[in-house]
This record gives structure tokens, C-alpha cells and sequence, in this order.
């Protein structure tokens, strides 16, 4: 049977229902807890964060996977205790969301230091949480090259997810070349490897999806609902239509099994406001309605929500 590390443990894949494959509990940069204009207390943060994980419940929702790394505000007793509180399955993750948001001393290490973290975090536990790892999280800092460091958390990444078969998630697939090489070299399958970030705004026009996909690696539609029609959208924000006939003609050209999507929202921010009118829920109360007007039956949503991401997660013994 195939399993998946979660907060509480792991799990059997079977078990994960549907899965939100990219969110955060709450993202910020790092540092930003050192800035009292942000602090919140612990009730102003489960006030923000209870409601929208049992609302995500009732939805049908099963596990949500947390790609916040290491240094953006990662917090792993307080997932445990929302998971507890909400009934809904959270995965965190080891890694980091780029090389530029590596603090010092882990940007400092060589490939095998952070190698031996992630396995550590992944096969006996994060610090003395005694919860596991369920994904590897890496990714391209800013500037839209992959940077020496970025090259370095990807190899120790490469490396960990061949050792312990934990999935690698990436903070954004362009310059995906680079990557692709050091993942082949370090000889772990590209159907290993989420490259997320390929549908937001920002990025989508320089996303080689296709290529990706047509190489044996998985793509994330994973800022669905980042969308211009929000009050206040965010720079990375696209028109809803847009990204869907995107998503759609990936589809039609065969690509659903390769394609994982989520909503990359924030239950409750770290030093910035967040996006207002945007929550992990989107996923119910617009996409899977769209996806439907679009042609997407039962078994395809499925497919995205519950079956590609099963056999994503599950560890690779
Ligand atoms: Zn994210």
C-alpha cells in the first residue's frame, strides 16, 4: 500500500481524498516575524485559518498540502493542532521557496547539509514535532534564472526525493532546463516533480509546459483564482478565462494525468495582507463549477483532484 506523510502521521494515499496540491497555511518572507507591525496572537490566527479549513472540509475537501518552506513561516504543532481541529489532512513540506528565500545559514550549505536535512525531516521527523515531511519543496528565485544556490537546494532536493521517494514541488517552472538536467543527473524521474506556477500570470507566457510534460514531469495549475477580477488582484493575477482555455487545451491535447492544480492561497498571511477575496475554497465555489461549464466530467475531476495527486504523493518505497 502506498503511503503519504502527513502532520499526524502517515496515511495511506487512498485516504487522502481530494487534495489541494499547493497551498499555504501562511506565507511570508523571512523576517517578517521580527515585525511588530504583523504580529498576530494565536487566536487571531486560528479565527483566521479554523473557518476556511472546515469550510474546505465540508466541501469535500481532504488534504491540504502546505508548500510553505522552511524560512516563510513554516509551523508545524500549529498544523498539527489545525488538522486536529478541522479534520482535514495537511502535508508539510521540507525545502525552501527559492534560493532567495534561504536565510544565511542554509544558504551557506553544501548540497550534502541540505541533502541530510531534508532527509532527516523527511524519514524521522521535523525537529522534536515528530511529524514527518510529505514533499520537497524548491524553486527559482527572482530574476526568472535559476541562481548557483537555486541549482544547489535542487540537487539536495534531487537527491532526498531518490533517497526517501517524497515528491519535489517547485516554487515556479521557468528556466526548467537547468532543473531538468540536475534531476536526470541525480536520477530521479521527472514524474517526480511538480513544476508549479505554470498558469499565474506572470509566468505563464515563458512556461514551456508542453516541453515539461512531453519530458515526463508534472505541471501545476496551481494559482487558480489569482484572477483580474479580483477587487485588488495581485501582480501575478490572470483573467479567469484565459487561464482556464489554457488548462482546457492542455487537456484536450492529452495532458490530464500531468496536470495538478490548486488555489496557492493563504489562510492567514505573514507580514503582508494577503489577497483579499481569495481562500483555498475557490477550488469549490468557482473552479469546479468552470471546469464543469467547460466540459470537465466526473472522472476528469477526478482525475485532477484525487487520482494525479494520490500517486504524486504517495512515497516511492
Ligand atoms: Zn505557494
Amino acid at each position: 500500500m502506498t503511503k503519504v506523510n502527513t502532520v499526524l502521521g502517515t496515511i495511506p494515499a487512498e485516504e487522502l481524498g481530494l487534495v489541494a496540491i499547493h497551498e499555504h497555511i501562511g506565507y511570508g518572507m523571512p523576517g517578517s516575524e521580527l515585525d511588530s507591525k504583523w504580529w498576530k496572537t494565536p487566536e487571531q490566527a486560528y479565527e483566521e485559518t479554523v473557518p476556511k479549513l472546515r469550510t474546505f472540509h465540508e466541501n469535500g475537501g481532504g488534504t491540504f498540502v502546505d508548500a510553505t518552506g522552511i524560512c516563510n513561516g513554516r509551523d508545524i504543532d500549529y498544523y498539527k493542532s489545525l488538522s486536529r481541529k478541522t479534520g482535514v489532512n495537511i502535508v508539510a513540506c521540507t525545502g525552501f521557496v527559492g534560493g532567495d528565500t534561504a536565510l544565511p545559514h542554509f544558504a551557506r550549505a553544501t548540497v550534502d547539509y541540505l541533502a541530510r536535512v531534508f532527509i532527516h525531516e523527511i524519514t524521522v521527523g521535523i525537529g522534536d514535532t515528530g511529524s514527518k515531511a510529505g514533499i520537497i519543496k524548491v524553486g527559482v528565485s527572482r530574476g526568472g534564472r535559476m541562481t548557483e544556490l537555486d541549482k544547489r537546494i535542487y540537487r539536495a532536493a534531487a537527491r532526498a526525493a531518490v533517497v526517501t521517494g517524497v515528491p519535489v514541488l517547485t516554487h515556479l517552472a521557468i528556466d526548467p532546463e537547468p532543473a531538468i538536467a540536475i534531476f536526470r543527473e541525480e536520477g530521479l524521474p521527472l514524474d517526480r516533480v511538480l513544476f508549479g506556477h505554470a498558469d499565474d500570470g506572470l509566468n505563464a507566457a515563458s512556461t514551456p509546459s508542453e516541453m515539461i510534460m512531453g519530458e515526463g514531469g508534472r505541471i501545476g495549475f496551481d494559482t487558480f483564482g489569482y484572477e483580474t477580477e479580483l477587487p485588488d488582484p495581485p501582480f501575478w493575477a490572470r483573467p479567469r478565462k484565459d487561464r482556464m482555455d489554457h488548462f482546457i487545451d492542455l487537456v484536450g491535447k492529452g495532458y490530464l494525468d500531468q496536470l495538478l492544480v490548486s488555489a496557492d492561497a493563504n489562510c492567514s498571511p505573514l507580514g503582508w495582507p494577503g489577497v483579499k477575496g481569495h481562500t483555498v475554497n475557490y477550488i469549490f465555489e468557482v473552479l469546479i463549477p468552470d471546469m464543469r461549464t467547460n466540459g470537465i466530467g466526473d472522472a476528469q475531476l477526478k482525475a485532477i483532484f484525487e487520482e494525479n495527486p494520490a500517486d504524486f504523493l504517495a512515497i516511492q518505497a
